[in-house]
């Protein structure tokens, strides 16, 4: 917790990808609730590879407002990524992540702040209706949770997206996670802390348009699964005692029947099924386990999350540990 003597600083991360039409209507909305928080505060934000002036009009920006600063990644490295470096370079009490688009509203803001001055480390936006999402988005998001309540060890917290405030204690806790593949939804779930929820209605769009694709979002959901559970690998060991037990029993239906009725040619056509389901089955499994050691192998490559092409608006040398604060390589650690 920050100081009590002096006033606390809220850090907002913004991620921006492509955003030249939303990044004015952004800084409007935001400045004056946060100036009436009475905080201090400095607007993060990380330009994820942006191949329009989204980065210039921050520049500018900055010159107009010192609070504005800039990360600025060398390429896209995705939003989790754009996070985790936004992160990284805040110095905060508290930390609030937020989609430039408007679509989490920058009036939950006070909120969040009241939450945590309660003594909350976590305090999450969750969304109190998904109205502005697809009917097969809904849907989709529906077995998502339902899935992850079933097999995770920590429970994922439901309709909340990267909305939230975090404390500097669990900013640190986060920023300690070596994983490469970072669900910021899981990871946040597993650092623990206190944590209250703050309910908001989810907004359209205010310019400009999505940047995720429904192939992203199954991704990103994948990402999920794996990263929260290994039940899926656990899953064959099970099915495949049940096949075995199977076949043993109709391989001595099988012996007992040649006994009593002497040897009969049984069908083609079982034989094949079986053969084919047995198959598929294989390469099934064979599929799940390729996606926790391509995972694995993500993660011994041990490359940076992210890279930063430059910073505008932090004092001293820019930050270019891409990996996480105190993530060492094994051969560091022995
Ligand atoms: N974003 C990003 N990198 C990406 C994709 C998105 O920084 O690769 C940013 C984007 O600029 C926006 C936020 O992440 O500020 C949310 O993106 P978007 O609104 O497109 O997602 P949606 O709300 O449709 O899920
Ligand atoms: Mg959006």
């Amino acid at each position: 917790m920050h100081h009590p003597s002096e006033v606390a600083l809220v850090s907002i991360i913004v991620p921006v990808l492509n955003e030249e039409q939303a990044v004015g209507i952004f800084l409007d909305a935001v400045t004056p609730i946060l100036k009436s928080t009475g905080m201090r505060y400095e607007l993060v934000f990380v330009d994820d590879g942006s191949t329009d002036n989204t980065s210039v009009l921050l520049r500018v920006a900055h010159q107009r407002m010192p609070e504005v600063k800039l990360v600025s990644l060398s390429r896209n490295f995705g939003k989790e990524a754009a996070l985790t470096a936004g992160i990284a370079h805040a110095s905060g009490d508290a930390i609030i992540p937020i989609d430039v688009d408007l679509q989490d509203p920058p009036e939950v803001i006070p909120a969040l702040l009241s939450k945590w001055r309660e003594g909350f480390e976590i305090v999450f936006a969750a969304r109190a209706n998904r109205d502005s999402d697809s009917y097969l988005k809904r849907k989709t998001a529906g077995w998502f949770y339902q899935l992850m309540g079933q097999i995770s060890e920590t429970s994922l917290p439901e309709n909340v997206g990267d909305f939230r405030l975090m404390d500097r204690a669990a900013v640190n806790a986060l920023l300690s996670f070596p994983e490469r593949k970072r669900v910021m939804k899981v990871l946040m779930s597993a650092v623990g802390f206190r944590t209250a929820t703050v309910y908001y209605e989810r907004q359209a769009r205010s310019a400009g348009r999505t940047k995720f694709r429904p192939l992203r979002l199954w991704s990103l959901a994948l990402d999920a699964i794996v990263a929260s559970s290994t039940l899926p690998l656990r899953l064959w060991t099970y099915f495949g005692g049940l096949v075995a037990l199977g076949a043993l029993t109709y391989g001595a239906f099988i012996v007992v029947r040649t006994l009593l009725q002497g040897s009969v040619v049984p069908g083609y056509a079982s034989l094949m099924s079986v053969v084919l389901f047995l198959g598929g089955l294989q390469f099934l499994s064979l599929g799940i386990l390729g996606e926790y050691v391509g995972r694995i192998a993500i993660e011994v490559r041990g490359r940076p999350l992210y890279i930063v092409g430059d910073t505008v608006g932090f004092n001293g040398p820019a930050q270019q540990n891409s990996v996480p604060n105190d993530w060492k390589s094994p051969s560091d650690r022995a």
